[in-house]
Formats: structure tokens, C-alpha cells, sequence
């Protein structure tokens, strides 16, 4: 039967938001000696939104066709182009098929200005990739340039260069970004990219150095963002360890890694693209206030407000309740 300890600490829980799905997890949670986060609603708030939108053709100066670097860099600015509208509108008939935070961005976005939105056909989604489907007679696909060189592979797209480099000097200033590029029967082509933020959440910081001063003695962050975004946040958070584009079972990789060094390792996150890695350690975390049905399910406990400060209260919490057993 379940110690008397268990149960009070279980409902002492409950009472601070904090949800554990049984009282094994209790013994586990106040062994924890490494945690890794996944960043996207979990690190960051997830309310991602669409920030800039470029066609490829406005990117183009006039005299020539060269590229503008400086355009490239405010490329929000400079948003007023029916162009603009164009590659939002085919991006949003696309996106509107997907459930991907970056998809309900472009959809919102699309909205907010009043574009018509083809439908979409024969969509498809490449994990940590990208999506793809036909609108108006033409497949369209987005993605990040893994995408672009997985995917897409060594066919010559026209336009490939400046597309990649925009998306470049985009993420640089830490924002995710995606080509987008249509397919006929004669080629491919770069018609665009597009870019978005998502704010830190502010009590995230604070968080992690709880963490650590409560025996955490290895913090990662794991995610399927790109490298140049994720050391960007990780920055900010004093995390110094972080893998980026990283497909789920490659998450999964990284915690068995972590487990062959330490006595209890911990995930915390709240995407389909987390749950094999949740699955693998040895304690998973879930954030009820965003977090998929998958990622809640699957979670060992349950955070049930989006107060950070939960985490480090179930640790302790858990650790005083270990105390008291043996
Ligand atoms: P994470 O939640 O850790 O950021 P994901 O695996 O969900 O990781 O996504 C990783 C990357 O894959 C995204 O940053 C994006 O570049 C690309 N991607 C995934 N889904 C889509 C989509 N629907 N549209 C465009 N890009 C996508
Ligand atoms: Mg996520």
C-alpha cells in the first residue's frame, strides 16, 4: 500500500498545480539529477506568430535582380506587397491543413489580413521538416532547410541561394524560418520565406536557477528548432548545453545519453515531437496549460498551470517526501 507520506505529498501537490500521476513518481522525482526541456511551449510561451513574409520577388532590388541584404533584414517592414499577400495566402491554404504551431501562426496571420485561402490537397508532413500539398494545380512546400536538402534533395531549385541566405540571416536574429517553395512540371522555385518569434517565458530563467541550486546538476535543452534559434534562447536562460534540429527519436538518443551518466534524468515538454523522449526518461513533465493530449498523457506528472516554479517545488517536494520514508 502507498505510505501515508506519499498520499499527503500527492495532495499537497494537487493543491500547488503540481499533478503526479502516482506515488512511484514521487521516489523518482527526488532522485533527479538532470533535466532536459524541449524549448517550443515549454521554454517559450508557444504563442509563435508570423513576423515576416517575403516574396521572393520584392526581395529583389530593382536594378538587376541582386540581393538586398538590408531588405532582407526588415523584411517586416517593408510588408505591403500583393506579392507578400500571394506567398501568405498559398502558405496558409498549405498550413491550414497542419496543427504545427508554426502552422496556426501563418493561418492567423493570413486571417488578420483578409486573404482569400485556396484549399489544399494531398498534404503531407515531413517530421521536423516541413509540409507539403496541392493548391491551385502546384505543389507547395514549406520547410526549414533540412527540408530543403532532404526532401528536395539535389534537384536544382531556382532561386535556392537567396532563399537559403534570407532564411540565414533570419534565424541570426532568432527567429524560426521557413522557405517556401513551389513545385509544377517543369521546376521548382524559391517564391518566398517566412519567419516567426515566440516569447520566452518570463519566469523560465528564474526557473533553471532553482533548479540548480536544488542539486539539478546538468540542465540540456532539446529541440527540433535550428541551431542558430536555440542557442539564441538558450543564452538568455543560462542553459549552456543545447542540441537543435533534432528529430524525435534523436531526442530519445540524447536522454539515454544522459541516463548512462546519472541517477535520474527528467524531460519536460509538450509536443507529439516530445513524447518518445518523455517515454524514455526516467521521470517526464508535461505543461497542462499547452501541452498536446500526447505529451499529457504520457507525462509522469503534470504541471497544471503554466507557473514555472512548479518544477522546482515538485522536486523538493519529492525530495523532503523521500527523506521521510527511509
Ligand atoms: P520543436 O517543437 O522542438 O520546435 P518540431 O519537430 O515540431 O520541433 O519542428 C522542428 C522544425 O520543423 C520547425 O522549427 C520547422 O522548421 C519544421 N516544421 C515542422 N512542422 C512544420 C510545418 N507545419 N510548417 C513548416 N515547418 C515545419
Ligand atoms: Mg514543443
Amino acid at each position: 500500500s502507498t505510505p501515508a507520506a506519499v498520499l499527503s505529498a500527492i495532495s499537497a501537490g494537487g493543491r500547488q498545480g503540481v499533478l503526479f500521476k502516482g506515488g512511484e513518481h514521487i521516489e523518482t522525482a527526488g532522485n533527479v539529477d538532470a533535466i532536459a526541456f524541449d524549448k517550443t511551449g515549454t521554454l517559450t510561451e508557444g504563442n509563435t506568430r508570423l513576423t515576416d513574409v517575403r516574396a521572393r520577388e520584392t526581395a529583389l532590388s530593382t536594378d538587376g535582380g541582386a540581393l538586398d541584404s538590408d531588405l532582407l533584414a526588415d523584411s517586416a517592414l517593408e510588408y505591403n506587397s500583393n506579392a507578400d499577400d500571394r506567398l501568405l495566402a498559398l502558405a496558409a491554404a498549405v498550413q491550414s491543413r497542419s496543427e504545427h504551431h508554426l502552422a496556426e501562426a501563418t493561418v492567423e496571420a493570413a486571417a488578420d489580413r483578409s486573404l482569400e485561402v485556396a484549399a489544399a490537397s494531398d498534404f503531407e508532413a515531413v517530421v521536423g521538416k516541413g509540409v507539403h500539398a496541392t493548391v491551385d494545380g502546384q505543389t507547395i512546400h514549406i520547410g526549414n532547410p533540412r527540408y530543403v536538402e532532404t526532401v528536395l534533395e539535389d534537384r536544382s531549385i531556382d532561386g535556392r541561394e537567396i532563399g537559403l541566405e534570407a532564411v540565414r540571416n533570419l534565424e541570426n536574429k532568432g527567429k524560426t524560418s521557413v522557405l517556401v517553395v513551389s513545385e509544377t512540371d517543369e521546376e521548382l522555385s524559391v517564391l518566398g520565406w517566412l519567419a516567426f518569434t515566440d516569447t520566452i517565458r518570463p519566469d523560465a530563467a528564474e526557473m533553471i536557477e532553482q533548479l540548480r541550486e536544488r542539486g539539478v546538476e546538468q540542465v540540456v535543452m532539446l529541440t527540433g528548432d535550428n541551431e542558430r534559434v536555440a542557442q539564441y534562447i538558450a543564452e538568455e536562460l543560462g542553459i549552456d548545453e543545447v542540441y537543435a534540429s533534432l528529430l524525435p527519436e534523436e531526442k530519445v538518443d540524447h536522454i539515454e545519453a544522459l541516463q548512462e551518466r546519472h541517477e535520474a534524468v527528467a524531460m519536460v515538454g509538450d509536443g507529439v515531437n516530445d513524447a518518445p523522449a518523455l517515454a524514455t526518461a526516467d521521470i517526464s513533465i508535461g505543461m497542462g496549460g499547452v501541452g498536446t493530449d500526447v505529451a499529457l498523457e504520457t507525462a509522469d506528472i503534470v504541471l497544471m498551470s503554466d507557473k514555472l516554479n512548479r518544477l522546482p517545488y515538485a522536486f523538493a517536494l519529492s525530495k523532503e517526501t523521500r527523506r521521510t520514508l527511509y
